[in-house]
């Protein structure tokens, strides 16, 4: 299965991308957590991220893009993958399309976590206490908040007119979330290894 998680900052998508990617036996790609590495080890990427990362903006598209085509190049994606946060422009939906066109992948689904705004605002700042993430204060959250209302949400209208999106509640425990998606999963036909 080859599946796109999308949904604003806050939606707890990295938290069940692990889970469903594991389910499924296919890798959960998260261009957050790989940008976040290469910030911790200081390389030429993480060098640009980061500045781009703590105010809140996004990366440049040609940045992500090329990491993101690097990344579904190895072998470990041929069953499938599970992209975390990616694609979040237009443009980035485009270069997916190019990438996956150049193969003789399509993409199955696009799961889109629904979360009320202000449910989201209080986990990241509960996230903030429990693991420090240098983007997770309170002016840089709001402006993650709005970049995704700008630039990422238009991409559910582009997705639903191909008749892939589906959208999933995602209030609720952990648990329970993950089932809603595996139920969802299942009824397209998805597999879990587990
Ligand atoms: P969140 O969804 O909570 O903002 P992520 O870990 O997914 O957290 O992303 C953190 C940051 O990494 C984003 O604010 C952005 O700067 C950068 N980033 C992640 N994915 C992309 C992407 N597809 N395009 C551009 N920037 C990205």
């Amino acid at each position: 299965m080859r599946l796109l998680l999308m949904g604003p900052p806050g939606s707890g998508k990295g938290t069940q991308a692990t889970r469903i990617a594991a389910g499924l036996g296919i890798p959960a790609i998260s261009t957050g957590d790989i940008f976040r590495a290469n910030v911790a080890d200081a390389t030429p990427l993480g060098r640009v991220a980061r500045e781009y990362m703590d105010a809140g903006e996004y990366v440049p598209d040609q940045v992500t893009n090329a990491m993101v085509r690097d990344r579904l190049a190895h072998p470990d994606c041929e069953p499938g993958f599970l992209l975390d946060g990616y694609p979040r422009t237009l443009q980035q939906v485009h270069e997916l399309d190019s990438f996956l066109d150049e193969g003789t992948n399509r993409l199955d689904a696009v799961v889109e976590l629904v979360v009320d705004r202000d449910v989201l605002v209080d986990r990241l700042l509960l996230r903030a206490r429990s693991e420090g993430r240098a983007d997770d204060t309170l002016d840089v959250i709001r402006r993650r908040q709005e970049v995704y209302a700008e630039q990422t949400a238009p991409l559910t209208a582009e997705y639903a007119a191909r008749g892939l999106l589906h959208a999933v509640d995602g209030d609720g425990q952990v648990e329970l979330v993950s089932e809603r998606i595996t139920g969802l999963l299942a009824g397209l036909g998805a597999t879990s290894t587990r």
